[in-house]
C-alpha cells in the first residue's frame, strides 16, 4: 500500500519520495465501495505516466490511480494517509536539539541531511540520543 503524507501530500512509493507536481482537485471517477464521486488530492510524475491520489467524498476511500503518459488508466491501489515524520531537522526546535545534542554532534548530523561531508565519530555520538530525544520530545530522527 502506498502512503501519502498529510499536508505536503508527498507520496511515498516503494522506498521512493514523490513530491506532488499539482495539488488539483478534479472529478476522476466513482468510489468502487460506495459510488460517491472521487476527487483528485495530488498528481505525480512516475516513470512514464502519472500517479494520481483521489479521496472519496462520501466515505473517505484513499487510491492511488495510475495512467500512463496519454491518459489512458492503467489501474487503481490502495493508499493511505499519514502523519509527516520529522526526517528533516529543520521541522524541529532549535532549544530542543540544542538540550540533547552538542553543536558539534548538530553539525554532524546537518552535514549529513544535507550530503556533505562530516565527522563520522560525532554522527555516531548523535545517533546514541535519539532514543533519548525520542523520550523527552516525542519525535523520532532519522538521519
Ligand atoms: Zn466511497
Amino acid at each position: 500500500m502506498c502512503k501519502i503524507e498529510q499536508g505536503s501530500r508527498r507520496l511515498h512509493l516503494q522506498g521512493t519520495k514523490i513530491e506532488p507536481t499539482s495539488l488539483e482537485e478534479n472529478f476522476v471517477g466513482f468510489c468502487e465501495r460506495c459510488g460517491g464521486e472521487l476527487l483528485s488530492t495530488a498528481y505525480y510524475r512516475s516513470g512514464g505516466g502519472w500517479l494520481v491520489a483521489a479521496c472519496c467524498e462520501r466515505c473517505g476511500h484513499m487510491l492511488l490511480i495510475k495512467y500512463d503518459r496519454s491518459w489512458e488508466w492503467q489501474g487503481d491501489s490502495a493508499a493511505e494517509v499519514i502523519e509527516p515524520r520529522p526526517t528533516s531537522l529543520s521541522y524541529l526546535p532549535r532549544e530542543q536539539l540544542e538540550t540533547v545534542f552538542s553543536p558539534a554532534e548538530l553539525k554532524a548530523m546537518e552535514a549529513c541531511e544535507r550530503d556533505e561531508t562530516y565527522v563520522r565519530q560525532n554522527l555516531s555520538r548523535a545517533r546514541v540520543k535519539y532514543d533519548k530525544f525520542e523520550r523527552l520530545f516525542g519525535q523520532r530522527i532519522e538521519i
